[in-house]
């Protein structure tokens, strides 16, 4: 794999022990060009940065070391960690993202994220389960990479998790009844910045991420019986 090397400095100084990278996570870089993308991402005065880019004809850029903390994920959290960044490798992949004009990612560039994922992978012994969007870790804040990101075709590598098919089943219960399990269901699988038993006005954005990850063909932030059911089959 053509691996081309472009250093950011956007980085914490302390080193970390590579045998604490437990987690990978995917973004979209939301910006116009790669041009743009990678001034943005080794600009210093940006304070954000990722370890590999990956731009549309598939290129691969590595940004920062694997052993330094790169600063992509912000405030973020999935089952009992917090601030993602200190046990994760950040990937970006070009995109002009949802505020923009939102694109299918190309082929070329999936193909590179899956040999890069694999080698990591590898490499970290980083568990399937621990791959993991922007949206996943920050779903108040972030929308990447969104539900236009191949997460099935991942998962049919081997490189992340998907349910297995299970006839349909309507559930005869009370939105009230269904949000509890919902939301019960998706703490077991690491969502957090909700509150189980009250009701919040980021819930809505919770369930849009849960579903760009797991129903994107439907992402209507409302807890249907589809997507509870399949919430069902995740947390088995
Ligand atoms: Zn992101």
């Amino acid at each position: 794999m053509k691996l081309k090397v472009k250093k950011s400095l956007n980085y914490s100084k302390k080193s970390r022990d590579l045998k604490n990278i437990k987690y990978i996570i995917i973004h979209y870089t939301g910006m116009q060009s790669a041009r743009e993308s990678l001034k943005r991402l080794i600009d210093k005065k940006n304070k954000v940065s990722c370890h590999y880019f990956i731009d549309r004809k598939g290129e691969v850029l590595n940004l920062v070391d694997d052993n330094k903390i790169a600063w992509h994920a912000g405030k973020s959290k999935w089952k009992r960690e917090k601030n993602l960044n200190d046990e994760s490798i950040g990937i970006e992949l070009q995109n002009k993202g949802h505020f923009k004009n939102y694109e299918k990612f190309t082929n070329l560039q999936i193909k590179s994220l899956i040999k890069v994922i694999k080698r990591l992978m590898k490499k970290y012994n980083i568990k399937k389960y621990n791959v993991l969007g922007h949206s996943d870790i920050a779903p108040l804040r972030k929308l990447d990479p969104g539900e236009n990101f191949p997460w099935k075709l991942l998962s049919s590598k081997g490189l992340s998790i998907w349910f297995s098919k299970k006839k349909e089943r309507n559930y005869e219960l009370k939105d009230s009844q269904k949000r509890v399990i919902f939301f019960k269901n998706i703490f077991k699988i690491g969502y957090r910045y909700f509150n189980l038993s009250n009701r919040n006005k980021g819930d809505v954005r919770i369930i849009k991420a849960f579903q760009m990850r797991f129903l994107p063909k439907e992402v209507s932030g409302k807890i249907t019986d589809k997507t509870l059911h399949i919430s069902q089959l995740l947390a088995k």
